[in-house]
């Protein structure tokens, strides 16, 4: 998997946690279910589910693959708008081509993340580059969706572009764990994603038999979901595997251990995301691709779509998807 490596030897030390410890308990252990999004890619999505107030500030999370797709496989997601909240893209194998209509835009690839602030509304697409497409390949990435506080969901839109490399690296205390920070902030270490929210979002590798404990901010919530590969969360031991979201209950510290033997489809370890930060507790209305406090607003996001108010596609961007779209058929 090419999500940014390193030898955990040389990398700073999360720091050993003095006992007793108020370690968190496993809430609950939440199966990510199936869907297709975009043109029809397959997505395991653990949030939103029953209970949407658990995973506060976050609003969604989609699993992409990891998928080997044939030649013209590969599907995307065409223009569409969003607005009232963030959307967080991390791509471990494979590519998407990001482009939206405030001018941003690139390939997500290779362990790189693009962090969309939509705020008052944006128009975009995200899509298999054509080489992808043509050839086929390996597709394995997430997207996250933050949710943006009341006084922050008309902010102007913004595009932040995360190379792998910039991801702030950490090792567990023995170095059987690598921690990749994304966005916010693990033992006093700051990641590179600049969020309104306050959240924390990593990616770990914690190689087979390995135990990863961390300190975690007493008011955020915290969630470990699997990528792939087994292992337990907390002190309680409870398997959580691939596709699995374990919701942590109260607490400062999290504990999860890679199990002793990996499946052959995760031959580095447990490949876990955590996360959690600061719930807003505040009312949520969504359709589709908006987000907001009240259904007025709603109505209001859906006239302001309709009337061009979230923004245009770029001219050659039509153009583009023309051409594009008369070659694959
Ligand atoms: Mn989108």
């Amino acid at each position: 998997m090419p999500a940014v490596t390193a030898d955990t030897l040389t990398l700073p030390r999360l720091p050993e946690l003095a006992e007793p410890t108020a370690w968190r308990g496993v809430h609950r252990i939440i199966q990510g279910r199936r869907f297709l999004e975009g043109e029809g890619f397959q997505v395991r999505r653990p949030f939103p589910g029953v209970d949407l107030s658990l995973a506060d500030p976050f609003l969604l999370l989609d699993h992409m693959g990891a998928v080997e797709y044939g030649p013209g496989e590969a599907k995307g997601a065409p223009w569409h708008p969003h607005r009232g909240f963030e959307t967080v893209t991390y791509i471990i194998d494979g590519a998407f081509e990001h482009t939206d209509s405030i001018g941003g835009g690139g390939l997500i690839t290779n362990g790189s993340t693009q962090w969309m602030t939509a705020g008052a509304g944006i128009l975009h697409n995200e899509m298999p580059p054509q080489e992808l497409v043509i050839k086929g390949g390996l597709f394995h990435g997430v997207q996250l969706w933050v949710n943006l506080p009341r006084e922050l969901k008309m902010v102007t839109p913004r595009y932040q572009d995360i190379d792998a490399h910039d991801a702030t690296l950490l090792s567990s205390v023995d170095g059987g764990a690598l921690v990749r920070v994304i966005a916010g902030s693990l033992a006093g270490h700051d990641g590179p994603g600049v969020t309104y929210t306050p959240i924390t979002y990593l990616h770990a590798t914690v190689s087979p038999g390995a135990q990863l404990a961390m300190p975690w901010p007493e008011d955020f919530n915290a969630m470990v979901y699997v990528l792939s590969g087994r292992g337990t969360a907390g002190e309680e031991d409870r398997p959580l595997d691939e596709g699995q979201l374990a919701v942590f209950g109260p607490g400062t510290a999290l504990t999860v251990r890679a199990a002793g033997r990996q499946p052959a489809n995760s031959p580095t370890g447990w490949e876990i995301l955590v996360l959690g930060g600061q719930p807003l507790h505040e009312p949520i209305a969504r359709y589709g691709p908006f987000v907001m406090n009240t259904r007025q607003e709603i109505v209001q996001a859906m006239e302001d779509y309709q009337a061009g108010r979230l923004g245009q596609i770029p001219a050659e961007h039509l153009a583009h998807r023309t051409s594009a779209d008369e070659r694959l058929t």
